[in-house]
């Protein structure tokens, strides 16, 4: 039996103020949270805070990027062993963003994916196609390609201790969401994938959903059998609604 994860992506917003505030209301509402596991990716520079609020709490933390390199002359980066000094947990790898703004590819995605494992942290690897590749039917073809960039170079083993975020990157911050059924066909898909290098590892791997995930809409996409939580957005910065995400998860 898999646990929910619901993991909020706060991307590039707030300030030690709302970040306080946020914190605050999380831990508030803790206590009706079920059977789901939490967790916030903040801005790096908010770590520390974010570290500060939660820990006890019950509710986990990690950051949005990581580097490929362990430490050096790489002016901006953060090392995966600069999050686990802050206590991180999850480190979210190749969110689409980052695909398109910073130009990572699907090689540069699966060393990421690999760093992270490698020094402890749970990576979540995020896949997902665009409206174009959706419309040309090879929403297949592409997350195959995405997974199959880091199982290729480094193994099943390396998705053995890894989230798996679907991102729909026409549902991301465009309240657009998949339907249950399409994003439930996809995640299906991706678990195909994975169980055909290893069975034991797919019937592990949480596969969360991501792409305007809301209060009204989360409790049924969370109702598919392999839909195993939410990576959220835009939702996550609001702690009341962030809350009722979590709670959907059960
Ligand atoms: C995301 O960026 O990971 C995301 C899912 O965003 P939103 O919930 O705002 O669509």
């Amino acid at each position: 039996m898999r646990k929910p994860l619901v993991a909020g992506n706060w991307k590039m917003n707030g300030s030690v103020g709302s970040v306080e505030a946020l914190l605050e209301g999380i831990k508030a509402g803790m206590g009706e949270i079920g059977n789901t596991s939490v967790a916030v990716c903040a801005p790096a520079i908010f770590i520390p805070q974010t570290q500060a609020r939660l820990q006890g709490s019950g509710v986990a933390w990690g950051g949005q990027d990581l580097s490929i390199h362990a430490a050096g002359a790489y002016t901006g980066e953060i090392a995966a062993a600069m999050l686990l000094d802050f206590g991180c947990k999850y480190v979210i790898v190749g969110h689409s963003e980052r695909r398109t703004y910073h130009a990572e590819s699907d090689a540069l995605v699966a060393d990421k994916v690999e760093m992270a494992r490698k020094a402890g942290l749970t990576p979540i690897f995020c896949i997902g196609e665009t409206l174009e590749e959706r419309e040309q039917g090879i929403t297949e073809q592409v997350v195959a390609r995405q997974i199959s960039a880091v199982i290729t170079k480094y193994g099943v083993e390396a998705l053995g201790d890894s989230v798996i975020a679907y991102e729909p990157v026409w549902a991301i911050g465009t309240g657009k969401t998949a339907t249950p059924e399409q994003a439930q066909d996809v995640h299906a898909f991706i678990r195909s994938l994975v169980a055909k290098e290893s069975p034991e590892i797919a019937d592990r791997i949480l596969i969360l959903y991501g792409g305007s995930m809301k209060p009204d809409n989360a409790a049924e996409l969370m109702s598919k059998p392999d839909i195993d939580g939410g990576l959220i957005g835009g939702a996550s910065l609001k702690a009341s609604d962030f809350l009722a995400i979590c709670k959907a998860g059960g």
